[in-house]
């Protein structure tokens, strides 16, 4: 029996328990990137959420099935594409494969599905012709549209004001402001100097909602259990996904509809028009952590606004260190022989706690701060009784979890190979010094110092952390 888990639901307005469709299996679909430039950290806030929320719905016993869209043909690829000269397809490739190593060096763990809009075109064709047959679309200048008017229920999720509808005035564009509440275009006629299909439809191309109602119902089904994205998206996109599915099946299309909060800089939602964003790779060229940026994404609840500053990074650094500094020190204890220290009621206090954050809509703010008080914890024991085998063994299994679900415990890769590298100095170190050479011992520690690697001789050997 999967755990139990509750979330705010953008569509209910209200705090339900996630009951799949299919007992055990979430399905989801999450709006993907894209793929015109290189997403900002404020994309990438949306996207550890999703991660997390995946990771946490495994953890806690479900089966999930993922499917995350990339955009490959929309208003923006198309100008982009054009303004460089190259093909649409050569195009999004080079975001495409720069998004997926973003994921990588973020952690993000990767969805069952990423299909590409241009590689659905004929079920996309398909979802309008349905449409059409049940009154819901009509032909204007070669573009098909999807009349609002036809559809009770649209508004249902943002809560728009039906009464701003004028009849017959449309939209063509990708994206639209909130009061642009106008039938808005599934099809688009063929324009000059743009990519173009050519279908029963007439010569065109699809609108940007027509394409994700297509490809999450195509793999997902025609009804489906979570569907998220930023809250930017709930108008128009996710209105409009949900007029499109829902008036080609007359069934209900997602059941639980998530909304990650703005990533903010100083008051102002981070975004490309602004110019206040910073990419994951102008970060990373810093010299900062990605680690520490996954840290302080994934830091704050996804329902809350989040502030970017660089504080704010050096304190989820500083976060991680504690965690890693915490791990080598365990590494480096024998066990004790005694009773040890850490008793085991305080590993199920943790475990009730971190899952108790996670399950009340996906508190991860909660969840840290158990992991945090569990680490003092530890090192309290650590300085005094030690910890016996039994529960160090409950504790690396604890914190194996819980880096399965947030991600954030410093092992392997770059964390890995820096520490093996300070390693090999401390053994260097213990050489000279049985070799009585103190001044190369000493001339290490300094090295080490310069680095921020304080040394402590213990009777159990050298150990070491990072300074603060
Ligand atoms: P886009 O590539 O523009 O479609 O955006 C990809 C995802 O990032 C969407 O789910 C957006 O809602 C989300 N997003 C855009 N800006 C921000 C931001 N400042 N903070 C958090 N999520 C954002
Ligand atoms: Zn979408």
């Amino acid at each position: 029996m999967p755990r139990e888990i509750r979330f705010l639901n953008t569509l209910s307005r209200r705090v339900e328990t996630l009951d799949p469709l299919e007992k055990g299996h979430v399905r989801m679909y999450t709006c993907g990137p894209t793929v015109y430039n290189f997403p900002h950290i404020g994309n990438y806030r949306t996207f550890l959420f999703e991660d997390v929320l995946r990771r946490t719905l495994k953890a806690f016993g479900y089966r999930v099935t993922q499917v995350m869209n990339l955009t490959d043909i929309d208003d923006k690829t198309i100008k982009g594409a054009a303004a460089e000269g190259v093909s649409l397809r050569e195009f999004t490739e080079r975001y495409d494969a720069a998004f997926f190593e973003d994921l990588d060096a973020l952690g993000v763990e990767r969805a069952e599905h990423y299909p590409r809009a241009t590689e659905w075109i004929p079920q996309m064709v398909a979802l309008v012709q349905r449409l059409t047959e049940r009154g819901h679309a009509y032909v204007q200048d070669g573009s098909t549209y999807f009349r609002i008017a036809s559809f009770p229920g649209y508004g249902k999720l943002s809560g728009i004001d039906l009464a701003q509808v004028r009849a017959g005035a449309r939209v063509d564009a990708d994206e639209y402001e909130k009061e642009d509440v106008r039938d808005f275009v599934l099809w688009k006629a063929s324009k000059e100097g743009e990519p173009s299909w050519d279908t029963p439809l007439g010569p065109g191309r699809p609108g940007w909602h027509l394409e994700c109602s297509a490809m999450s119902m195509g793999l997902l089904g025609e009804s489906f259990d979570v569907h998220t994205g930023g809250v930017d998206n709930i108008f128009p996109h996710h209105e409009n996904e949900i007029a499109q599915s829902e008036g080609a099946t007359g069934r209900p299309f997602v059941h639980t509809w998530l909304h990650a909060e703005h990533l903010f800089v100083e008051g102002q939602k981070m975004a490309k028009s602004l110019g206040n964003f910073y990419t994951l790779r102008d970060l990373l060229e810093k010299g900062l952590d990605p680690l520490a940026i996954r840290y302080l994404l994934i830091s704050v609840p996804y329902r809350q606004k989040l502030n970017f500053t660089f504080d704010g990074l050096h304190a989820a650094a500083a976060g991680i260190e504690r965690i890693g500094n915490t791990l080598r020190r365990l590494a480096h204890t024998p066990a004790a022989t005694g009773e040890g220290s850490l008793h085991a009621s305080a590993l199920d206090e943790f475990e009730a706690e971190f899952d108790a954050g996670l399950a009340d809509d996906l508190n991860t703010a909660r969840a840290l701060a158990a992991l945090h008080n569990l680490l003092t914890a530890v090192n309290q024991a650590l300085d005094g009784g030690g910890i016996t085998a039994a529960v160090g063994a409950r504790l690396d299994a604890a914190l194996a979890r819980t880096d399965a679900v947030l991600g954030i415990v410093p092992t392997g890769g770059a964390a890995e190979s820096a520490d093996a590298e300070i390693e090999g100095l401390i053994a260097a170190r213990v050489a000279a010094r049985k070799a009585r050479d103190f001044a190369r011992a000493d001339g290490i520690r300094k090295q080490l110092a310069e680095r921020g690697v304080v040394l402590e001789d213990t009777p159990h050997g050298t150990v070491w952390h990072r300074a603060k």
